[in-house]
């Protein structure tokens, strides 16, 4: 796996694809920072050996050239960030761009115009990509979060760099933390598969089966598995067609030696808001007219002890409606469980959606190993594909 360390980036231009797709308010002002700053390493990096960078991103969908999803609003940002001046131009390919690039000197660094202005980008069109490539001497993709996409530049342009290609530093550890929990990690590996639905998570749990000793299934996606058995479920949110589906997932982790850990009491609600009745019931005895939001104290015992034994965790979606305070408790309890484990010394990853959102809005990021930065290119990941940017810089 070819990484930065592999190149002297003096007197070189880096093409870099960043994933700078942050969040703007309607005074353009940036309101999450997390991409940026998860590029900066990178970016240090190649300055410090002498090169510089010619940064290029996506913002947002835009339908052509729509100044509202320009990335000049961003620059300041970018600045302040890195502590150095921010070149910008208004395109990313043809001639305002290559006159940009072939002025930048070591040690400067220039943001090229949203790329999805073209809809080549997208397309992964060919001959753009040949434009792009025509920026820079070494390709280094650092944008996980488009990784799954095998767009111009994310993708295609590295076959202009058959040997000067790389990956940055924020992508090689993303790829690092999936390998730990797919390959390399100590054992006893424990998944943790919350969320709403069961039908967006069967991939993943088919694939991660052969990979993990232990298996607990939470959130929504459990009423499923609890209905399949034969439990009553009341109101609770549940897959009917994907019943069989449920018991076949049992009896595969069954022949494969996976410890299968179910809730085994639920908070429920008298209605799917905040205010609700709530009583603490069996997952199997749930009444009509209630429904389950969120793991009960017992359960959390029980994956406390789960968690505790595991050496490898991977954590993703919710084990509640944790949206809604009161609902909160179970996925904060298995984020407090996954922290200590993390103390002990396990390694644990965090990643796609809802989960990241949880663990930031409750305080765990600091407290796992890795928190991953890309929600569709994690899932892909887990599912077993290759990504077609990773795959890109492999061939
Ligand atoms: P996902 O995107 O599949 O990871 O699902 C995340 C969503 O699942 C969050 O918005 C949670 O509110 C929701 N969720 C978790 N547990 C439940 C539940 N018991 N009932 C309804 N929704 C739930």
């Amino acid at each position: 796996m070819k990484t930065l360390n592999d190149f002297n980036f003096k007197n070189k231009k880096a093409l870099i694809r960043v994933d700078f797709n942050v969040p703007l308010n309607e005074k353009f002002e940036v309101t999450d920072n997390t991409r940026i700053v998860s590029a900066k390493p990178t970016i240090v990096k190649i300055l410090e050996d002498g090169g510089s960078c010619i940064l290029m991103s996506h913002l947002g969908r835009p339908k052509g050239a729509q100044d509202e999803f320009s990335l000049r609003h961003i620059v300041d940002e970018v600045q302040d960030i890195l502590g150095v001046e921010v070149k910008f131009v208004n395109d990313c390919v043809g001639e305002n761009a290559e006159k940009a690039a072939a002025d930048l000197q070591p040690g400067e660094v220039l943001l090229l115009e949203n790329l999805r202005f073209h809809k080549e980008e997208e397309a992964g069109d060919k001959v753009f990509s040949e434009q792009l490539s025509k920026l820079g001497d070494i390709y280094v993709n650092d944008a996980f979060g488009t990784a799954h996409r095998a767009h111009a530049s994310t993708t295609i342009v590295a076959d202009f760099f058959p040997n000067n290609k790389c990956f940055g530093i924020l992508l090689a550890k993303e790829i690092e933390s999936i390998e730990k929990v797919m390959k390399t990690g100590e054992k006893p590996v424990l998944a943790v598969l919350g969320g709403a639905k069961v039908s967006s998570k069967i991939t993943i749990i088919e694939n991660i089966l052969d990979k993990v000793d232990h298996l607990i299934i939470g959130g929504g996606m459990s009423f499923t598995f609890v209905k399949a058995q034969g439990g009553k479920i009341g109101n609770s949110i549940c897959e009917d067609d994907k019943m069989d589906l449920a018991l076949d997932i049992l009896k595969q982790a069954k022949a494969k030696n996976v410890q299968v850990h179910i809730p085994v009491d639920v908070v429920a609600a008298d209605a799917f808001s905040n205010d609700a009745n709530t009583q603490i019931v069996d997952i199997d005895k749930i009444p009509d007219g209630w429904e389950g939001v969120d793991a009960g104290p017992k359960s959390l015992e029980i994956f406390h002890e789960v968690v505790l034994q595991c050496k490898t965790i991977l954590w993703n979606g919710p084990l509640g409606v944790f949206e809604m305070e009161s609902f909160a408790k179970g996925t904060i309890g298995l984020g407090n469980s996954i922290a200590e484990a993390t103390k002990n010394g396990a390694f644990s990853l965090v990643g796609g959606g809802d989960s990241v959102a949880a663990v930031k809005q409750f305080g765990f990021e600091d407290k796992v190993s890795y928190v991953s930065t890309g929600g569709g290119a994690m899932l892909e990941s887990l599912e077993g594909k290759t990504l077609p940017g990773i795959a890109a810089i492999l061939e």
